[in-house]
């Protein structure tokens, strides 16, 4: 069992659920846009957000940010002591910061006092691509230099007596991630931040990413996620959710089942299901549904399933909570399909 800390009211390690992050990709000293985009990552189920923070205006736009955001913030601060000090006192629920690369002790001394004060945990985020010499001469690009160097920074903290720490080894290679992790896990007890870096667009970065951090979440490792995305944050949020919901990790996901269509098709289905999946994103329960396309193997999943249609010729059954209730025209099948997952969804 990992240790827990808190970013803000948000318990994160030792049992608590698995949080869900992203970060922010507008510049952070407007804190308008920022603050716009952190509403949009929070409605759509994002439990914590990082921001850059890379000099002192940045800091300023924090003090307007952070009271108006509905979620904790997390700062990301690469070598400037005063820039995570001055967040912290911004209000800063967390800060990513590497304590081996700011400088004197006198520096580290500073920050971990000024965290210590208001409990805020501070992540050490070790990447792949900026392990340092020494211990990629030794280790080569490997998870034992991960975590050699992430050992460097815990030590700096440790010595400290600063335990609120969590931990992050990312690289944009699947095999290295998951074996830095597993290592992490077995050496640490502090969160895990689970995550990818460079995954690249949706496409690629959803395959990369469940790969990796779908069999870290198999094996119980991983306090909190981000899933990288070259592409708008929100994105990130709706692909976590998703990969969480397979491990049972989350609630209040729906479960969207569809065949993948063949020639015994019977309807004009893939429009179906692509406006289903769509209305899936706006919907906040634990529910089943299935689009399936004949009546050969259709039945079986949509009779599994909380609401389901399976097609006929120009129309479709559907099925609630394994019975079937009427036949559905083609042109109608959506609308109907949304209105009974609306009234399952209020009989709850
Ligand atoms: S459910 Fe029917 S249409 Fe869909 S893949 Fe299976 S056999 Fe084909």
């Amino acid at each position: 069992m990992t240790k827990q800390v808190f970013v803000g009211h948000i318990p994160m390690g030792s049992g608590a659920p698995v949080t869900v992050q992203s970060m922010t990709n507008t510049d952070s000293r407007d804190a308008e846009a920022t603050l716009a985009q952190i509403r949009a990552l929070a409605a759509s189920g994002c439990d914590i957000v990082r921001l850059s923070v890379y000099d002192q205006d940045c800091v300023k736009a924090l003090r307007d940010i952070i009271p108006a955001s509905p979620v904790p913030l997390v700062a990301d601060i690469h070598f400037d002591h005063r820039l995570a000090i001055g967040a912290i006192e911004a209000g800063i629920a967390k800060v990513r910061i590497n304590p081996g690369n700011i400088g004197s002790r006198e520096n580290v001394v500073k920050v971990v006092e000024a965290a210590r004060k208001r409990h805020i945990p501070l992540r050490i985020g070790i990447n792949s691509g900026s392990i340092e010499k020494p211990l990629l001469e030794k280790y080569g690009v490997s998870a034992q230099a991960m975590i050699e160097s992430a050992r460097r920074h815990v030590e700096i903290l440790e010595e400290l007596d600063y335990h609120d720490i969590v931990l992050s080894f990312k690289a944009s290679d699947v095999r290295l991630t998951v074996n830095a992790y597993k290592l992490a896990a077995e050496e640490w007890r502090y969160p895990l931040h689970l995550g990818l870096t460079e995954a690249g667009t949706k496409d690629y970065s959803l395959i990369k990413s469940s790969a990796a951090l779908g069999e870290l979440l198999n094996l119980g490792i991983g306090n909190t996620i981000r899933i990288s995305i070259s592409d708008d944050p929100v994105e990130e949020i709706k692909a976590v959710k998703k990969l969480l919901k397979c491990y049972g990790l989350v609630d209040r996901v729906p479960d969207l089942v569809g065949c993948p269509t063949c020639g015994r098709t019977d309807y004009d289905m893939l429009p179906i299901i692509r406006q289903i999946e769509e209305y899936r994103e706006t919907v906040r329960a634990d529910i089943r549904v299935a689009v399936m396309g004949c009546v050969v193997n259709g039945p079986g999943e949509a009779r599994e399933a909380d609401i389901g249609v399976a097609g006929g010729h120009n129309e479709a059954l559907l099925f609630k909570k394994g019975e079937i209730i009427r036949k559905i025209r083609q042109e109608d099948i959506v609308s109907e399909l949304k209105k009974e997952i609306d009234l399952m969804i209020s009989h709850d």
